[in-house]
Order: C-alpha cells, then structure tokens, then sequence
C-alpha cells in the first residue's frame, strides 16, 4: 500500500534497523517505547489489522517471528498486544504485534 508508513518501513522505502526480518516479516523497535524494549512485528503484506486478516500462513509467520526474536534476544518474559481498531488505540492501521518487555537490551534495543 503506497501510503502506509509501515508497508514503507518493512519494503526499505525509510531506512529502519531491522531486530529481526526473514522473507515475511520483520521486526523493529517502537519509535515511542513504552517499556524498556518495545518492538513491534510486522508482516511485510498490506493487512490492516487482526480484524482484516484472512491468511493464515501470515498468522503463523508473525508468532513464528515472535518466538524466534524473543529467543535470538534471549527474552523469556514479555507480554504481546495487537491493538485492533481505533476505539481500541490502534494508530497504524498494518497490522502489528507490539512485544513488550522489561529486560533492557544493550545497544540491539
Ligand atoms: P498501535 O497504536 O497502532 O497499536 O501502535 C502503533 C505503534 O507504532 C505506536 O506504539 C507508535 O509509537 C509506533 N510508530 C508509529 N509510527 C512509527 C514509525 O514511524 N516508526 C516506528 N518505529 N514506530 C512507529
Ligand atoms: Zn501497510
């Protein structure tokens, strides 16, 4: 989608450290943390939110993602959130899981 800002991020378009990418999504900090490592996971496909989303294979992809970041960073607790829809504070609509988590990580995050 031309006009979305992470379709942007996740096809290189703005220039961004990825944590974590493979051929479907990557994953990069939170511009605005709200724990000591924010990221946020995204599939590199246009899907506007949970709500929207009919693919199961991206399902899998982005927990997949999830596992696989958490291990690579050697978090083992951390809380997930995926806001769907504006009345429940989604501001971004290309669907995202926020990873949130205590641990502070040196120069990664
Ligand atoms: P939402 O409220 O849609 O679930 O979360 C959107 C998140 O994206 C927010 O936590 C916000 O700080 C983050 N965000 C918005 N624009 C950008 C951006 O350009 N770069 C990065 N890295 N994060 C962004
Ligand atoms: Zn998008």
């Amino acid at each position: 989608m031309t006009d979305c800002i992470f379709c942007k991020i996740a096809n290189g378009e703005i220039p961004t450290d990825f944590v974590y990418e493979n051929e479907n999504v990557v994953v990069f900090r939170d511009i605005a943390p709200k724990a000591p490592t924010h990221l946020l996971v995204v599939p590199k496909t246009h899907v506007v939110s949970l709500g929207e989303l009919e693919d199961e294979k991206i399902a899998l992809e982005l927990f997949r993602a999830i596992k696989e970041v958490t291990k690579k960073l050697n978090i083992t607790d951390f809380r997930t959130v995926a806001n769907t829809g504006a009345g429940a504070g989604q501001e971004v609509f290309h669907l995202h899981i926020h990873i949130l988590a205590n641990k502070k990580l040196g120069d990664i995050c």
